[in-house]
């Protein structure tokens, strides 16, 4: 019997795509176990009806492990080294004892794992699983390209692009990432990549650690699509003994397992498949109710994203000059501290012509009608969603595989505008305007928006690259097992 475990990166970006995984790996009828540390647990089991839904499932259970650091430690994202230094050390017996019970016996009497997925940033996934002798597939939740620029470090740093020279141009191409030679600039690199002194950055080495892992898993599993990132795909397969792209995870949903053809599937989908670290806050939905189509401008900067008081207040001015109505979410962590957050007229203004929320459901946000573009920080998943929604992007990313994503919906996918490192306030009305102004660039946004999005949802139907490719994955778990 096929018993898979999963185990992501305690962080928002990680865990909905695993939770999106594991639903259908249950779907195909594997028993399944998923991986928590106790403190994200709690937090998405205070916020999300998914995993009580899912822990509701046959065959479906959640297990937690401590991450090893003090409960009071608020685990900022910028410390997340020290997180995965402490589970390393810390939790690791935890997980060896889910992988393999001393005593020998399941508390479930459920079967042994036969399969690990991974996440492929979290290396103690891997060393453990194959210090037992279990099967490891990995799962990267950023996109083809980040994953191959992130590959590439080492040819950077041979052709002297890492560590960034002195004064560099930031335009200038690089010739280090095989296949983007001609389109990705300096500033497009990894964010993470920027502030690195010597290829002895600690951050340079976990991120080349990852990459070295890829070729150790039996399987790397992507939440893209063949049809979205194809040249990316052939070059990163010369790594990986296979790879099973099955994006967007969110079509396959809707399309694999249970749900009934006649089922609208649009927005409940989503509801019910969300996942977050905060509590969402729905009340958006309605106020989006009251706009005509197109006409809202959304934005959010994903999960980890700091900005500065500065920016934030360039941002208000740009979105307010706009003219357009706005949903913005700002998380209570989100604005570097001190002080207000805007000048009071400003914030007036704003409340007047916008929503402000803590924390959106971001999937039902962007299906909406009256959503014209996504203000956004280009973290994967978000632009996914925005690709999935049919939504034209305007890019401002911040950090991480942030800057690869947004040069390849500005540049390749055409899908958006990317704005990177820019975000005066004239700037942000610009771009706002030019993408839901009735003009040509306009026009042509949408118009290649919703071919992707067409795109997406084909490649996630059955018969489609995604659908076939989740059915491979699945036999091949159950190859491991037999
Ligand atoms: N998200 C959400 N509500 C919000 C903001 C974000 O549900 O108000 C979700 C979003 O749908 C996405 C995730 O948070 O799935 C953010 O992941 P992403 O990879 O875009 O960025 P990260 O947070 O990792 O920087």
């Amino acid at each position: 019997m096929a018993h898979v475990l999963l185990f992501p990166l305690p962080a928002q970006g990680h865990v909905p795509p695993f939770l999106k995984l594991a639903e259908l790996l249950s779907r195909a009828g594997l028993f399944i176990t998923f991986v928590n540390t106790e403190h994200t647990h709690s937090r998405f089991l205070a916020s999300s009806p998914t995993i009580d839904r899912l822990a509701g499932q046959p065959r479906f259970r959640f297990r937690t492990i401590p991450d090893g650091l003090d409960e009071e430690d608020p685990r900022l994202f910028v410390h997340f080294l020290r997180l995965l230094e402490s589970l390393r050390t810390r939790s690791r017996e935890h997980y060896r004892e889910l992988l393999v019970p001393e005593d020998g016996h399941d508390p479930d009497g459920w079967p042994p794992v036969t399969c690990v997925v991974g996440d492929g940033m979290l290396s103690l996934a891997l060393e453990v699983a194959e210090e037992m002798d279990i099967p490891v597939m990995l799962l990267r939740t950023s996109s083809a390209c980040s994953v191959w620029a992130y590959y590439s470090i080492p040819k950077l740093v041979e052709t002297g692009d890492i560590p960034f020279p002195e004064e560099a141009d930031m335009d200038e191409l690089v010739q280090g990432v095989a296949g983007m030679e001609s389109f990705l600039r300096r500033r497009d690199l990894p964010g993470l990549t920027r502030h690195a002194k010597s290829v002895a950055d600690p951050t340079l080495k976990f991120l080349m650690t990852a990459s070295e892992n890829l070729a150790r898993g039996r399987a790397l599993i992507m939440n893209t699509a063949e049809c979205l990132e194809s040249p990316v795909l052939s070059h990163l397969s010369s790594i990986c003994r296979v790879i099973y792209t099955v994006g967007p995870l969110q079509n396959l949903l809707q399309n694999f397992g249970s749900c009934r053809p006649d089922q609208d599937v649009s927005n409940s989908t989503a509801a019910s498949n969300s996942a977050s670290l905060w509590q969402e806050d729905r009340s958006c939905l309605k106020w989006l109710d009251s706009h005509p189509d197109k006409s809202v401008v959304y934005v959010s900067f994903g999960s980890v994203t700091v900005v500065s008081r500065e920016a934030l207040v360039e941002f208000w001015h740009g979105l307010v000059s706009s003219g357009r109505p706005f949903l913005w979410v700002i998380r209570p962590d989100m604005v570097e501290a001190g002080g207000e957050t805007a000048p009071s007229e400003l914030e007036t203004a704003a409340r007047e012509r916008g929503c402000l929320v803590a924390w959106a459901p971001q999937e039902e946000v962007l299906a909406h009608p009256s959503v014209g573009c996504f203000l956004t920080h280009s973290g994967w998943n978000s632009t996914l969603e925005s690709i999935v929604a049919g939504v034209p992007m305007i890019c401002w990313p911040f950090f991480a595989d942030q800057q690869v994503n947004s040069r390849f919906v500005g540049e390749v996918w055409k899908v958006g505008v990317d704005m990177k490192d820019l975000c005066g306030r004239s700037v942000v009305e610009g771009m706002v305007r030019k993408v839901m102004d009735g003009g040509e660039v306009g026009e042509e946004l949408r118009k290649s928006a919703a071919e992707m999005s067409h795109m997406g949802r084909i490649a996630a139907e059955e018969g489609g690259s995604s659908y076939t490719n989740f059915q491979k994955l699945v036999d091949h778990i159950k190859s491991l097992s037999s």
